[in-house]
């Protein structure tokens, strides 16, 4: 056995090839393999910068790009659009940027996920998840989703022609983000509760109807994630920053964070870790509470925050992140909804901009330079998750604000006024 599932809690292992979210001790999994160490020396950052410049299938993918990484599949059965190769933004104040200048950070990057092809780093589990599902030959997929996932998963399922079934808690996901499933086509399902309700849900009737589950408890989601840290490091000539900052709702990502540069390290292409800080919001801050309190506790809460791509109470991948934070020396800060508002004012304003969720990363990383955790010399990457078209509820009702209704003759007049 190569490949295998093992359990973060209690270690025990399971056959890759067949479908499986949970321990028997109700854990969730990791994807491993026992010829891991053999990949050293077999791959190294000329590998990786002379595939980024190739258009050759499926290498022009920033997540393929380090196949390696992942699982061993057969080319015919991965669906790529391609995602990744997304930007990063030198925003430090060194170069008098004003999200620099907002952070108090000299050397400050922002890594925007928002800019993968429906709009979120989703897409880069995805894209594994469902290359898989397409060789399983699954009958159906589903997700439970706050509106990202389902988006991401209704239109990977489409290109990889698999019936798709999404499960959105009711009156909670932006409007932009149901248009995106419902023209991709999914079949949009609505639960009265909130997103971890839909979660509870969704798991029961994978189980009972044999669909494959592509929300982030699923490892092999995480697999995918693992790419946004190897595509940051290329972008910055494999030099590693001091700090890697991201937003934390069901935890996939920071899981796959740390994941990803364990990897890194493992086969010899990085010798140290960047510091992890994942951000959350005050009302949806369990994973911050239970770090608070040394990991003693698994808090689960009700959620609550304008941030609705983080407004999650029980997080799937608790113990996953909890093993990233305590392996880089990582920390866990949370933010208000008003410094999230803030922060995303600012990011939008510089030309960027990202959803409310994406922007408590900056929140986070102002009010770590402020505690000096973070100094404001360290160099320093926050990931922007999602792209700014995302949540605009949160921008529109206060529309007329900003939109000015002018009649006819006097136009030049205002004009020449707010040039003035
Ligand atoms: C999913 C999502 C998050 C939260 O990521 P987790 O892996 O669930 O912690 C944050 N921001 C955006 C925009 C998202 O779509």
């Amino acid at each position: 056995m190569i490949i295998f599932l093992r359990c973060v809690s209690c270690d025990k292992k399971f056959d890759f090839s067949k479908i499986r979210y949970r321990c028997d001790c109700g854990e969730v999994l990791e994807v491993e393999r026992s010829d891991f160490l053999s990949l050293k020396g077999k791959i190294s950052t000329k590998l990786f910068d002379t595939r980024w410049k190739s258009r050759q299938f499926p290498y022009q993918s920033g997540v393929w790009r380090y196949k390696e990484f992942l699982f061993p599949i057969d080319g015919k059965y991965i669906i790529t659009r391609p995602e990744g190769n997304t930007n990063l933004y030198n925003v430090g104040k060194s170069i008098s940027n004003k999200i620099g200048k907002f952070t108090n950070v000299d050397f400050l990057y922002l890594k925007h996920e928002g800019e993968n092809p429906t709009g979120s780093f989703k897409d880069r589990g995805m894209t594994v998840g469902i290359s898989y599902a397409k060789l399983l030959g699954v009958k159906a997929v589903a997700c439970a989703s706050t509106g990202n996932t389902s988006s991401s998963l209704a239109s990977y399922a489409a290109l990889a022609e698999i019936p798709c079934f999404v499960f959105l808690p009711k009156g909670r996901v932006s409007s932009s983000k149901l248009a995106q499933s419902i023209a991709y086509g999914a079949t949009n399902i609505e639960i009265d509760g909130d997103f971890d309700e839909a979660m509870s849900i969704v798991e029961k009737i994978c189980n009972q109807f044999h669909i494959y589950l592509l929300n982030s408890i699923n490892p092999l989601r995480l697999e995918g994630q693992k790419t946004i840290v190897y595509e940051l490091l290329q972008q910055l000539n494999w030099k590693i920053p001091n700090w890697v900052v991201l937003p934390g709702g069901n935890l996939g990502n920071a899981s796959s964070l740390g994941r990803g540069l364990k990897d890194l390290k493992e086969v010899g292409i990085i010798d140290k870790f960047p510091r992890i800080a994942v951000i959350q919001a005050h009302g949806a801050n369990p994973f911050y509470r239970s770090y608070k309190g040394d990991f003693k506790y698994r808090h689960t809460m009700n959620a609550d925050t304008l941030a609705s791509a983080i407004k999650i109470g029980n997080p799937v991948s608790f113990l996953r992140a909890k093993k990233a934070i305590l392996e880089t020396n990582g920390v866990v800060e949370e933010v208000t909804d008003q410094e999230i508002l803030e922060a995303k004012k600012i990011i939008d304003t510089s030309g960027i901009g990202c959803e409310p969720a994406s922007a408590t990363c900056v929140a986070g990383i102002k009010k770590l330079v402020k505690k000096t955790i973070i100094k404001k010399s360290d160099v320093v990457v926050g990931v922007l998750t999602g792209h700014i078209l995302k949540d605009p509820e949160n921008i529109l009702p206060s529309k007329e604000k900003f939109l000015r209704n002018v009649q006819g003759t006097t136009l030049p007049h205002i004009v020449s006024k707010l040039l003035a």
